[in-house]
């Protein structure tokens, strides 16, 4: 259907199945978000109307893979559902050596415990915040050089979660190409608004890495989203079909990661694909102390036959061209408020600028926090601050070291919600906007050292 012209978005499937949604009211939700510390991660799903917190494992499976679910093989070693799967992923990326972890931070662990350490540099467009970690517990550094104009939200561009290709060149020349094991290409970009990565900029990272002997690698959890919006935005690739535009992404790089409860539709599962025989033996060791043998990786057949369905499902472009149609119109929605938002609306989600939009609260007192609880007291709607609360830092002498960034997002998980669902979040933010300058700031009570959004607890300004 590249025909279609019409101006109302219709869901490319129907409903066999449904779920009730969490209604509460107001003194309900007001007690409930006290409980939890002003921190959504603590609440409970059923107290929640409009779930967008992640796009992560909460998709909703297709008929055909809840069916791959009941075929699934579950014998320990070497099930056909493995076989499926290994078959997919290789078809998909052209990398022969595939091994399937529980999620997308697993592979993370495996890959950093080998190639990280004291000493060693991982340089990404921008790493996710779980990549980060791993990079920075194995005791290497994480450096992110997106490309000019990534930090302009305001700025639209079709190409914003590029690499700064220069910057990336002088990086390797000032820390010696032996101490930097690793490129990572995020695609899209997720910490940075769920940014497309242009064919271009791809090609020219892989020609820098193979000139340094680097290997590349994509963290590829929404290559399709990737993919279709290059076949939107980037000349020479309109008449080229989804399936053509991955496969030539992969064809840059030496390996990738995925979590597949992204681009895959599944909740739960992932896997780490490389032709280097050596790095996949030794990753295959680390992956049987700590997920299981190499044809499950920590998942149950099932799961395996589920990603195999998934990853062919992700490349029909009617859903695509759905996908991101209903993304774009939820920022249309935003716009229409005078709500700033990431220009342009991302791959997974709309990104709304909460340094810009409440301006009158300083970063210390986390502005996308105070956003993101309003939501849930005016709608029960969940979204996850992007911002100091999840980057912020202490420098060494107790000053507050903020993000760059003040962001909500508004993940939108696949195939789940329907077009009145998202004309309802932007009704409430309508109602917000109209009072946006009274919304106050917020305390950070207590917080841990890594990843500490999760387990935060705040309190609002009096
Ligand atoms: C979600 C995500 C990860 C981590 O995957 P999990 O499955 O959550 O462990 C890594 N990179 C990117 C870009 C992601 O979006």
């Amino acid at each position: 259907m590249h025909d279609w012209n019409w101006k109302t978005i219709i869901e490319p499937f129907k409903i066999k199945c449904v779920e009730p949604l969490g209604f509460t009211d107001r003194p309900e939700r007001e007690c409930v978000l006290r409980d939890a510390g002003f921190n959504l991660f603590n609440v409970p799903a059923d107290k929640i109307l409009i779930d967008l917190l992640t796009d992560s494992g909460t998709s909703a499976m297709s008929g055909e893979q809840w069916g791959g679910i009941m075929r699934g093989d579950e014998s320990y070693a070497g099930a056909r559902s493995f076989y499926a799967f290994e078959r997919a992923v290789r078809e998909l990326t052209g990398l022969r050596e595939v091994i399937p972890v529980h999620q997308g931070r697993a592979a993370e662990r495996i890959l950093f415990s080998i190639l990280g350490g004291p000493g060693k540099t991982v340089i990404a467009n921008t790493h996710f915040d779980t990549t980060r970690a791993n990079v920075e517990v194995s005791g290497a550094e994480a450096v992110d050089l997106p490309a000019a104009g990534a930090l302009r939200f305001d700025k639209p561009g079709p190409f914003k979660g590029d690499i700064d290709t220069a910057a990336l060149e002088a990086k390797i020349r000032e820390k010696g190409r032996e101490n930097v094991p690793l490129v990572v290409m995020t695609v899209t970009n997720n910490s940075l608004g769920g940014q497309p990565v242009s064919m271009r900029n791809l090609r020219e990272t892989a020609e820098i890495c193979r000139f340094h002997k680097i290997p590349l690698f994509l963290d590829c959890a929404r290559f399709a989203e990737n993919a279709y919006f290059i076949k939107l935005r980037e000349p020479g690739y309109a008449g080229r079909s989804v399936r053509e535009i991955a496969r030539e992404m992969f064809s840059y790089v030496d390996g990738c990661m995925m979590s597949a409860k992204k681009d895959a539709f599944v909740n739960i599962g992932g896997f780490f694909a490389v032709n280097d025989k050596a790095l996949a033996r030794r990753a295959r060791e680390i992956l049987i102390i700590g997920e299981g043998f190499s044809t499950y990786g920590g998942l149950a057949g099932r799961d395996l036959e589920a990603m195999a369905i998934g990853l062919g499902e992700i490349l029909e472009e009617e859903y695509l061209q759905y996908r991101i149609r209903s993304i774009e119109y939820l920022g249309e929605g935003l716009r229409r408020h005078g709500v700033p938002i990431v220009e342009p609306p991302g791959g997974h989600g709309v990104y709304v600028d909460a340094k810009r939009f409440l301006d009158h609260i300083a970063p210390e007192r986390y502005p996308g926090q105070a956003l993101v609880c309003e939501l849930y007291l005016t709608g029960g709607i969940r979204s996850c601050e992007i911002g100091s609360l999840m980057f912020g830092r202490r420098g060494k002498d107790g000053a507050f070291e903020p993000a760059p960034m003040e962001l909500v997002r508004l993940a939108v998980p696949r195939r789940v919600y329907t077009q009145s669902h998202i004309d309802f979040v932007v009704e409430v933010f309508g109602d917000i906007a109209s009072r946006a300058k009274s919304l106050k700031g917020m305390r950070l009570l207590e917080a841990s050292e890594v990843l500490s959004h999760f387990t935060a607890r705040l309190a609002p300004e009096a």
